[in-house]
């Protein structure tokens, strides 16, 4: 017998606080180059969706990017393209074009509104996740306390950046704000993988197999890494 149920005729009890308490809908936001993606990217993101709970990450490779050399960054369409084959596998996982549609430079307060705005029938809210060292920088962002107010920041550790080097340089009043995901460190970066290709060496185990087989279909990042 489930023995929460009233009996027959019982007055009705009022709800109680926890269950008048509204969902709401964790979206995770992972914004990157991408240049390209790799296991890594993908490791953070699933990390922290499970410590998080969330319902939902969303990859938004850069457009525009306003803090990196655009010389050296493949196109959108191909970093788009290799990000939706990485992440195809995962259900909770989504790739957005909002940064690269947009005209001009993307800056990461307009796509945590944009998400807002999106989901706002389901009453969001926002994590924003990044590496360690790109929140080491955060305070440089547009709209940096905007950010902090809007969304959750999650900060997952990477190789050579420590937490207590990021305390230091972000003061302790920011650092409190932010949340550090013990990511299972891996010490893989999109600039390795590009000089391994350009160089012709294996990028084999760094990267899901679909994106590898893209590369070098397409000669992203090298003649040397052309398939001949
Ligand atoms: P690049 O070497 O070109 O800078 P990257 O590997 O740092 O590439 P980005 O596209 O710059 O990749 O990173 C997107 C986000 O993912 C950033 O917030 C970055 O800190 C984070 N990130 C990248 N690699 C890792 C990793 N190995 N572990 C945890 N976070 C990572
Ligand atoms: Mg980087």
């Amino acid at each position: 017998m489930n023995k929460k149920k009233s009996a027959p005729g019982a007055p009705k009890l009022a709800p109680s606080r926890k269950s008048k308490a509204r969902k709401t809908f964790r979206v995770g936001v992972m914004g990157g180059t991408f240049n390209p993606i790799h296991y890594g990217h993908l490791l953070a993101a699933e990390q922290a969706r499970c410590k998080f709970k969330l319902d939902r990450v969303i990859f938004v490779p850069t457009g525009d990017p306003p803090h990196k050399d655009s010389d050296a960054v493949a196109p959108s369409e191909h970093r788009y393209l290799m990000t939706v084959l990485a992440t195809s596998t995962n259900p909770y996982f989504r790739v957005s074009r909002v940064e690269i549609d947009r005209k001009g430079p993307s800056y990461s307060i307009d796509t945590i509104n944009h998400f807002l705005e999106k989901y706002t029938t389901l009453n969001p809210s926002i994590y924003f996740i990044s590496g360690l060292d790109a929140v080491m920088e955060i305070m440089t962002w547009s709209r940096a306390p905007e950010i902090l107010e809007k969304c959750v920041v999650i900060a997952a550790t990477r190789p050579g950046y420590d937490t207590e080097r990021a305390r230091e340089c972000l003061g302790e009043r920011v650092f409190r704000k932010i949340k550090i995901l013990k990511a299972s460190a891996l010490a893989i970066s999109s600039t390795d993988i590009r000089e391994r290709t350009a160089a012709g060496q294996p990028i084999k185990y760094l990267l899901p197999e679909s994106v590898e087989q893209y590369i070098l279909n397409h000669g992203i990042y090298g003649e040397a890494a052309k398939r001949g």
